[in-house]
């Protein structure tokens, strides 16, 4: 299929952007790395009047390290966050997780900010986000706000975006020294998105889990922390009883959707395998 008729722009600055999108309203849709927008367009499950293309915006693809963190442009690709040394240090589960997204092609055009203001349920990076209590800053005409990683994602494909805004960078804070990261998906083929993921960290402390943050996806309608599991690790040692009274409180917490690709029990079982998989490499300190 071809998608419905619409108006091309492709704004240079991003003054020019916040008026094509006041210009428009809920009519103009911001065009990325094209990867979600152009099939939806194509199958016209979306018909906006305006595509604002802004992959021509200069100042939204850069990755820096500044007093805020580790700052990512909204326009950087995929494909250039798996290669970045800075990524690997600074952001190990991202730089974990991205081989998992898609495939080298799709990762070539798609963007981070994209794949954040996309939403997907099962998507890797929102929930690495979420894991590295990273922070969104969202722009428009007039200012900015900045919006932490949990409230960003509001449900299914749903975010904390308003219209006339563009997200516009994500930063993610310095670790305190003992955080220890480890990221795990499982889907039917490699490339596919997952039925079940988990980006994970824990600060150690002689041996035992002083801090952690457990974050599945695929398993509900946003990136879920599963606050009980954690609670349930902090002042253990990784081993069986640490893991296994944190998948009960696992279970206790999940509720995790069907579909043609996996029904509930399938996905519970998954978050379980994923929980002590990961839990066990972090306790060994491996990624
Ligand atoms: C075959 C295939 C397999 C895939 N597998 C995976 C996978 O395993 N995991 C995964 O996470 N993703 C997967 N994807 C999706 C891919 O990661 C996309 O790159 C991503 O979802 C969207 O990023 P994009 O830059 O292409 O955004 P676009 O498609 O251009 O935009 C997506 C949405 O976000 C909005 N948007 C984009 N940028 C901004 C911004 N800066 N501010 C505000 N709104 C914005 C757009 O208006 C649109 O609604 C797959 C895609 C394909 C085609």
């Amino acid at each position: 299929m071809k998608p419905a008729p619409f108006e091309y722009h492709r704004p240079s600055s991003l003054a020019e952007t916040f008026d094509l999108l006041d210009r428009y309203g809920d009519a103009g849709r911001i065009l990325a790395g094209g990867q979600s927008l152009v099939p939806t367009l194509n199958m016209r499950l979306v018909s906006p009047r305006a595509v604002i293309d802004i992959n021509r915006l200069p100042e939204l693809d850069a990755i820096r390290e500044t007093s805020e963190g580790l700052v990512i442009g909204a326009l950087v690709r995929q494909g250039a966050l798996e290669r970045s040394a800075l990524v690997r240090e600074r952001a190990p589960l991202f730089a974990a997780a991205i081989p998992h997204v898609g495939h080298a092609a799709i990762r070539a055009r798609g963007t981070i900010g994209g794949s954040l203001a996309l939403a997907d349920p099962a998507a890797e990076l929102p929930a690495c986000a979420v894991a590295m209590d990273a922070t969104m800053r969202l722009s428009r005409r007039g200012g900015s706000r900045t919006v932490g990683a949990p409230e960003f994602f509001r449900g299914i494909y749903t975010t904390a975006l308003e219209p006339g805004e563009v997200l516009t960078k994500i930063a993610i804070p310095r670790a305190a020294p003992g955080w220890r990261w480890g990221f795990d998906e499982l889907a039917r083929r490699h490339g596919d998105f997952a039925l079940a993921g988990l980006a994970a960290g824990a600060r150690v402390e002689g041996g035992a889990i002083v801090e952690a943050r457990l974050v599945f996806f695929g398993v509900g309608t946003t990136p879920l922390r599963a606050h009980g599991a954690e609670a349930a690790l902090i002042g253990r040692r990784v081993g069986a009883e640490a893991l296994g009274r944190a998948i009960e409180a696992l279970d206790e917490a999940l509720d995790p959707p069907g579909d043609i690709h996996g029904s509930p029990a399938l996905r519970r079982h998954l978050a379980r395998v994923l929980l002590e998989r990961v839990v066990r490499r972090l306790g060994e300190d491996r990624v």
